[in-house]
């Protein structure tokens, strides 16, 4: 008897486990997902962890799926038909690689004054010194295009804001980022939405600002390092790189892989997705489970095995933390077809503490579909 093909997913992001489980869900292929640890870390949880309304173990979950294999390790290198672990080469039908994007180091030992993070387990880390700031001008400085969740910096500031007028303290918050309208890509509408919630909230934006994300990495910041406009913190959201497991593929001065409609690289049966591919779409959540869904059934269609259809263009669901609670949310339809052509539809509903609820609810349905108990 000859057993199913071997599919590899590396990751345990959005795309990864979307892929996972539309392989699965197809009843031909078997699936191993390989990702450090066996453990997937929910994103979105950064900004509460910063600011030490959480534990950035509240975010993070053990991978447990039904029928499939779980390999708790570091995908090292890929190849055609093969992916090595731990210095061994596996041999697969395909691999869909869905690292993310990396985070380079910021700041340092050397700075006590500069703090960079993107995901809980680093907004653990800078929380005491956040905490720690009780007064004077704290900056929030997006050092970098792309990152991961364009609304999330104005919401980590906001949130900033609102935490100190509660608390009483003599705290200015600056954000600072190189675009020159908040997510032009996403059209006018949603910008002025997010610097009207700043406005309201007393962030200061400074836009088009001059960062000089190689000196952030030394510690150095951009506004002036003494003086009155000096900050007392500066919190870097820190430049994105390729995955070292797919930056051979990455395109020039950018992190970003270069894929097909598929999400095909140009390695035979190496697909990358999610926030590592170079797609048109935000690096969020539901767009890079879309791409996931898309290479997955690339793959099943090349393994000649059925699988349901994929809608032609992702959605996007973003919250906007807007501190003490209040959550806005941002969502995104592509209703026209991809991007350049096709322009983003943007609905924009917003801050209310009621939807502090559903924020839970999207924790709740991510920790379901890693964690079966079936
Ligand atoms: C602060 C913040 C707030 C956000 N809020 C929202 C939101 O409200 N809505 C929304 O839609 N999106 C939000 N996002 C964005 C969203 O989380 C990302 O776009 C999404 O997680 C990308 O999914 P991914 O699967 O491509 O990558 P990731 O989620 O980054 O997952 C990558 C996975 O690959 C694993 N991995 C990496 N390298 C290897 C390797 N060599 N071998 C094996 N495994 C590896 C990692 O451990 C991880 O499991 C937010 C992000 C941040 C940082």
């Amino acid at each position: 008897m000859t057993s199913a093909p071997l599919v590899a997913v590396v990751g345990a992001g959005p795309a990864g486990l979307a892929a996972v489980r539309r392989l699965r869900e197809s009843g031909g292929v078997r699936v191993v997902l390989v990702v450090p640890g066996g453990l997937s870390e929910y994103l979105p949880g950064t900004l509460p962890v910063a600011t030490g309304d959480a534990r950035a173990a509240c975010y993070r979950t053990r991978v447990v799926l039904a029928g499939v294999e779980v390999v708790s390790a570091r995908a090292e290198a890929v190849e055609p038909g093969a992916l090595r672990i731990a210095g061994s080469w596996r041999r697969v039908e395909a691999v869909i690689a869905a690292p993310g994007l990396a985070l380079r180091r910021v700041g340092g030992a050397m700075s006590e004054s500069v703090v960079g993070f993107w995901d809980p387990t680093g907004a653990e880390a800078a929380a005491p010194r956040i905490g720690a700031v009780e007064g004077g001008i704290v900056d929030v400085v997006i050092s970098s295009l792309p990152y991961r969740c364009p609304p999330a910096p104005y919401g980590l500031a906001l949130r900033l804001a609102r935490r100190a007028r509660r608390l009483g303290l003599p705290l200015h918050v600056r954000l600072l980022t190189p675009e020159e309208h908040p997510l032009a890509a996403l059209g006018r509408t949603l910008g002025d939405a997010l610097l009207a919630g700043c406005e309201d909230a007393g962030v200061e934006v400074l836009l088009g600002a001059e960062i000089d994300p190689d000196a952030l990495a030394e510690g150095k910041v951009p506004a002036p390092d003494s003086g009155p406009d000096a900050a007392d913190l500066t919190i870097v959201v820190p430049p994105h790189y390729a995955s070292p497991l797919v930056a051979d593929l990455a395109e020039a001065s950018s992190p970003l892989v270069s894929v097909d409609a598929r999400f095909a690289t140009e390695i035979a049966g190496v697909f990358v997705v999610g926030d590592a591919a170079a797609s048109p779409y935000p690096r969020a959540a539901d767009p890079a489970a879309w791409s996931g869904m898309v290479a997955a059934q690339a793959v099943l269609s090349e393994l000649g095995v059925e699988g349901d259809e994929v809608a032609q263009t992702p959605t996007a669901d973003c919250f906007v933390d807007h501190g003490e609670g209040a959550y806005g949310r941002i969502r995104i339809a592509y209703p026209d077809g991809s991007p350049p052509r096709g322009r983003p539809a943007v609905t924009i509903d917003p801050a209310a503490p009621a939807r502090a609820a559903d924020f839970e609810d999207a924790h709740r349905r991510w920790q379901a579909v890693r964690v079966e108990t079936r």
